[in-house]
């Protein structure tokens, strides 16, 4: 087996190779898929607090837009890169043609550490984001949706600086925006939704009791914790999280509740008296039934797989896995649901927020969570159904599925002119 470095790039377009050779895909296609379609890369000011100008990077990379307009988040974070940001929108367009939601693939980052930036700055270096990255994005183009170090707040500058320069109001351009101006209801839980969706097919399917399992966390914002919270309202025992801050682990189960206040309270996990202390390495490796990755990419890779005791894995991050890395847990049974299905419930109730925005009428949280489980559940089972006649992983299931789908759109529609 060659080994796959921790290039996200490298490894997205690996697995691409995969389903493309089971797929037999003409080489044509291959090339139009394998690489993104358009990216814009931005150096723009911002004034600090103190008056001094900084220049920070940033990036809106669009893989594909065969299926609709382009779809993905905006992350905030010290280790941005290019090629990063291009794994993410090819993943992005992937996952939208695994849950059958009309889009394509998109993703934005900035080079920054959002802590240490004050409000006004974060507000500041929003604003003048968006406006640099204005001239791709739309709500017939390109959709932005909050991603790591993102929220909320920062949809609303982004869908305000936007509207201001349009002269109208125009909520559909992002999705993940607060409620009161157009945002949707159960966005903000869907991702954690959506993956307990996938956690209580996959348990069924290997006969895993999940109201008796114990769950390892890693990763506490919102896929994360959200996943804790809804994880242990099932009757689940979460016996380890961690965040950036480094790990808590209790084999009797950590108190979600008081975790979550401590986590509000202190903004880390890592002081927490009621648990022992685990490294990022350590946690991966602990004995339990579920694990959840919900922070970065690159977690479970060559190195670890082996060591991993997981029954299930349950990919709330994009790309925590490499292809090194599904070998060798494939070889040894452990059923890992794929981030492009097992993470794809935040897309998809953002495709409704897009949806309820255009159309200005607006969904109860039973409706989108009525819809969301139908994507999700339907999308979990076709992929299965392909896992077990081709005998192939479930993620090389879902990229059949999905190149599939944005080939034979592809060649619909026609290669212009
Ligand atoms: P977030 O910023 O709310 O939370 C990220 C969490 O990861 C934080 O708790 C942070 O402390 C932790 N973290 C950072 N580095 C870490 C490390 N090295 N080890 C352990 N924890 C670390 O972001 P989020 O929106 O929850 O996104 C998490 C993951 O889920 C990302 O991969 C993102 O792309 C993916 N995702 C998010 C959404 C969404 O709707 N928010 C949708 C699909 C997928």
């Amino acid at each position: 087996m060659t080994s796959t470095p921790d290039n996200p790039l490298q490894n997205a377009q690996r697995q691409f190779d995969i389903a493309a050779d089971l797929l037999d895909l003409d080489s044509g296609l291959r090339s139009i898929l394998r690489s993104p379609q358009r990216q814009l890369a931005v150096n723009f000011p911002v004034r600090m607090d103190d008056g001094h100008i900084e220049v920070f990077s940033g990036f809106r990379v669009q893989h594909n837009i065969t299926r609709g307009p382009a779809k993905g988040g905006i992350r905030y974070h010290p280790d941005v890169t290019l090629e990063e940001v291009r794994a993410l929108a090819m993943w992005m367009t992937w996952k939208c043609a695994t849950v059958n939601i009309p889009f394509g693939g998109a993703k934005g980052g900035v080079i920054v550490d959002p802590k240490q930036l004050s409000r006004g700055e974060l507000e500041r270096l929003s604003r003048r984001y968006a406006t640099e990255i204005a001239i791709i994005i739309g709500p017939e183009k390109d959709i932005p949706a909050p991603d790591i170090g993102t929220t909320p707040e920062v949809m609303a500058w982004i869908m305000d600086t936007y509207s201001m320069h349009r002269g109208h109001t125009v909520p559909a351009v992002v999705t993940g925006k607060p409620i009161n101006i157009g945002g949707s209801e159960g966005r903000a839980e869907a991702t954690a939704s959506g993956l307990v969706y996938t956690l209580r097919e996959a348990s069924e399917a290997i006969d895993l009791n999940i109201t008796e399992s114990r769950v390892v966390i890693q990763g506490f914002g919102n896929a994360g914790a959200n996943i804790a919270r809804m994880l242990d309202d099932l009757g689940a025992t979460v016996i380890a999280a961690s965040d950036s801050s480094g790990g808590v682990y209790n084999p009797q189960g950590l108190s979600i509740e008081t975790l979550l206040a401590h986590k509000a309270r202190t903004g880390q996990l890592s002081d927490f008296v009621e648990a022992d202390r685990v490294t990022q390495e350590e946690l991966l490796e602990l004995d339990c039934d579920i694990l959840v990755p919900a922070a970065l990419e690159n977690q479970i890779t060559g190195r670890n797989a082996s060591r991993i005791k997981a029954r299930i894995v349950g990919e709330a991050a994009n790309g925590p896995t490499t292809p090194d890395a599904d070998a060798i847990m494939f070889d040894r049974g452990i059923f890992v649901i794929p981030d492009v299905l097992a993470g794809a419930g935040g897309v998809t109730v953002s495709y409704f927020e897009w949806v309820q925005s255009l159309q200005e009428f607006f969904w109860t949280e039973r409706e989108v969570n009525a819809q969301l489980e139908r994507v999700i559940v339907n999308a979990f089972h076709e992929v299965l159904q392909q896992s077990q006649e081709r005998k192939v992983n479930m993620r090389t299931a879902a990229y059949i599925q999905a190149v599939d789908r944005v080939s034979r759109a592809t060649l619909t529609r026609g290669i212009y002119p």
